[in-house]
């Protein structure tokens, strides 16, 4: 199978190369916003025909770079250029790894091209997901799931007929502010939430995961992933994060999916469904485990995840509103524009003054793009941000 990889540079772009190598899978294209050294380094070892970075600055640099170390691939620049690379025709597959709502167009190419899509980036599904979904089916690809709770579920999904199913649940380590009050939250710094106690990921979601808006945008990304209400998932805090999610059936039977917190082990899942592969990776040890823990979420002090079940019941574009507040809420606090509690309070704003006008209208591309704009714009303007 060959593979085009859009957000190659960052965390699960980079993890999803080492599995491509592992598995002997070809990568024909890759796409960056603008770390040109590690592209550089990757097109030296994979040797992709096709390149895109959207800085176009950047990938005038890249040329230049390619140039004198006389290696030949095409390099495309700006967002048309990851479009481009999202429809390249010798590929299979896409795994989508880029973050945030940017990632929408290159997706929808892919879907179009009939990629089968590996998808990481779950600020599109909160956003966009009937939409992706809904093209998805027309054209016969499917979505596979990167992030570790729903590569579980959707593991566990495996031992029952969705028919028998009662609810699923997720699990969330609780970020580093675990067990801290509302007072102590009012505190903490960017380097303290950039400290994240079991996973190493890029910036954003490290920050997601801190204010639990992660497990919140989750909550969605499953209920569009799996079709299941907002009542249907539970999320539980399991602080070692090695039961990634479990499923509760008819019966009440649960089954749970484990495994080491590698990100290679969801994305190579992905990747060779429905089979597995033998994977290099050191694999679970129980007897070196510490014991499995879980205990409720503490929602009076993270209002996260009831910000993203309200977005999920109201439906239409609220999700999308959800979305794109914590997007700039997230560049506000590591720009250090806003305070921590400030993430959620901008969130809970937007998203009380958002108005769902037709249930449906989460289905139209243009109208997606103008909410997201909107809010963008509102966020900024309630911050009093200037660009
Ligand atoms: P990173 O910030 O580490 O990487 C983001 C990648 O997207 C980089 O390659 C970046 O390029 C690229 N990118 C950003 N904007 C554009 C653009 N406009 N055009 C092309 N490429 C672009 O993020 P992560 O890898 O941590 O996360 C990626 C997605 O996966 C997110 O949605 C996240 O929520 C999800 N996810 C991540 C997990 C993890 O363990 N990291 C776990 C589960 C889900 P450049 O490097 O040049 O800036
Ligand atoms: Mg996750």
């Amino acid at each position: 199978m060959q593979i085009s990889i859009l957000g190659c540079t960052g965390s699960i772009g980079t993890q999803t190369v080492d599995v491509c190598q592992q598995l002997g899978l070809t990568v024909t294209s890759l796409a960056c916003h603008s770390q040109i050294d590690r592209l550089f380094e990757q097109i030296k070892l994979l040797k992709p025909g096709m390149v895109a970075v959207s800085q176009p600055q950047q990938a005038m640099r890249l040329r230049q770079r390619l140039e004198t170390a006389g290696l030949d691939c095409r390099v495309l620049a700006g967002d048309e250029g990851v479009e481009t690379v999202a429809r390249d025709a010798r590929a299979q597959m896409t795994v989508q790894a880029m973050v945030g709502m940017s990632g929408i167009k290159p997706v929808l190419a892919a879907i179009d091209s009939g990629h089968q899509i590996a998808l990481a980036n779950k600020e599109v599904l909160v956003a966009a997901g009937r939409l992706v979904l809904a093209r998805a089916r027309r054209q016969g690809v499917q979505i596979l799931p990167v992030d570790s709770e729903h590569s579980a579920i959707w593991q566990c999904l495996r031992s029952g007929h969705r028919s028998e199913l009662r609810r699923i649940i997720i699990t969330a380590s609780g970020g580093p502010f675990r067990g801290y009050t509302p007072a102590r939250l009012q505190q903490v710094t960017l380097a303290q939430a950039l400290q994240h106690p079991t996973w190493k990921m890029g910036g954003k979601i490290t920050v997601d995961s801190a204010t639990l808006m992660n497990k919140g945008l989750e909550v969605i990304e499953a209920a569009r992933l799996f079709e299941v209400t907002a009542e249907q998932i539970a999320v539980v805090v399991h602080p070692q994060s090695i039961v990634h999610s479990l499923v509760e059936w008819q019966d009440g039977s649960v089954i749970a999916q484990l495994g080491t917190t590698d990100m290679r082990l969801p994305i190579q899942y992905a990747l060779t469904y429905p089979d597995r592969q033998p994977s290099h990776r050191p694999a679970l040890d129980l007897t070196q485990t510490a014991a499995l823990s879980f205990e409720p979420v503490d929602t009076e002090t993270f209002p996260a995840l009831d910000l993203a079940r309200e977005a999920l019941r109201r439906g239409g574009l609220a999700p999308a509103v959800f979305n794109a507040a914590n997007e700039v809420a997230v560049q506000a606090f590591m720009a250090g524009r806003l305070d921590f509690p400030g993430i959620s309070r901008l969130v809970g704003r937007l998203l009380s003054e958002y108005r769902v006008l037709s249930p449906d209208e989460d289905l139209d591309l243009k109208r997606i793009l103008d909410t997201d704009h909107h809010i963008r714009q509102q966020a900024k303007e309630l911050l009093e941000w200037k660009d």
